[in-house]
């Protein structure tokens, strides 16, 4: 009896294993085939270096995610690797830019949710790049011709942002297991991630920004909690402004979302009527 039992058994092992094999094989006929990526072609379009592996659906949403990105985002990044066995800052990451070298690295699965994000970070810290090496020139130039005047402070992105953000960021470990995500947008932070410091905070923003303008995945609920929490505090438009000013997307997505941050839309509406009128 328990011989048979013992055959059973190994005879449902071998059926589970076939089973499963049968799964991979089916698997690499399908679309998660994943090829060598076209990195000469995608420099030729993007103008940033490519490496890594795709399967067709991957490709097919980094096109659609590459080209909704303006010129000055994407070479922000020096460039992109999408690959599921990149070489992770931390073990969970699906995706991660490097402050350093601006090297974007994703999961192919992800392209449609983080990759936005990522180059979000890359276009950050290209920004800080420049507003240091913007400050050197003006200490520099002031020390040549006006010996004894000290230059003028000059703001950078970051401060800024960190002056309309206010005391608000709690760290990454807090702000990943936050637990009320129906709450927001929150104290101007759009997820619970942005509630982790200034760089998530960006990175977020950006994100959704995109998300609403182009109706990558749940947009429309995204409009929704947005537009209902947004108008009622200035600085969720302060923050859309400073980004818009600082490259992180075209004049056609700030019109296209301004509607749903701006705290006071009806302000432009009154200027058109006095303008109308006169
Ligand atoms: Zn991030």
């Amino acid at each position: 009896m328990a011989d048979t039992l013992i055959l059973a058994l190994l005879f449902f092992v071998v059926l589970l294993f076939l089973y499963y094999a049968s799964g991979d094989v089916n698997d690499n006929e399908s679309d998660n085939k994943e090829f060598e990526i076209d990195d000469l072609a995608l420099h030729e379009k993007y103008k940033i270096k490519f490496s890594g592996r795709l399967s067709a659906k991957a490709s097919q949403n980094l096109e659609r995610v590459l080209s909704l990105l303006p010129e000055k985002v994407l070479t922000s990044a020096e460039s992109l690797n999408i690959d599921r066995h990149f070489e992770r800052y931390q073990p969970d990451n699906i995706g991660q830019c490097s402050y350093r070298d601006r090297k974007i690295d994703i999961h192919p699965n992800y392209i449609m949710y983080a990759l936005i994000h990522e180059f979000a970070h890359a276009r950050t810290f290209k920004v800080i790049c420049d507003d240091i090496m913007a400050n050197k020139m003006i200490e520099a130039a002031y020390k040549i011709f006006c010996e004894k005047i000290s230059p003028p402070k000059r703001k950078s992105f970051l401060e800024e942002w960190m002056e309309i953000a206010g005391q608000v960021y709690i760290g990454e470990e807090y702000a990943s297991v936050y637990p009320f995500k129906l709450f927001f947008p929150l104290n101007g932070c759009l997820t619970p991630r942005s509630k982790s410091n200034g760089l998530e905070d960006i990175a977020e923003f950006v994100n959704e920004v995109y998300c609403v303008a182009y109706d990558l995945p749940d947009a429309k609920i995204k409009r929704k909690i947005i537009a209902g929490k947004c108008r009622k505090s200035p600085v969720y438009v302060k923050k859309l402004n400073l980004l818009y000013q600082n490259g992180f997307f075209s004049e056609y997505v700030y019109k296209k979302v301004i509607g749903y941050f701006d705290a006071q839309p009806r302000a432009s509406f009154l200027l058109l009527t006095i303008k109308l009128q006169i």
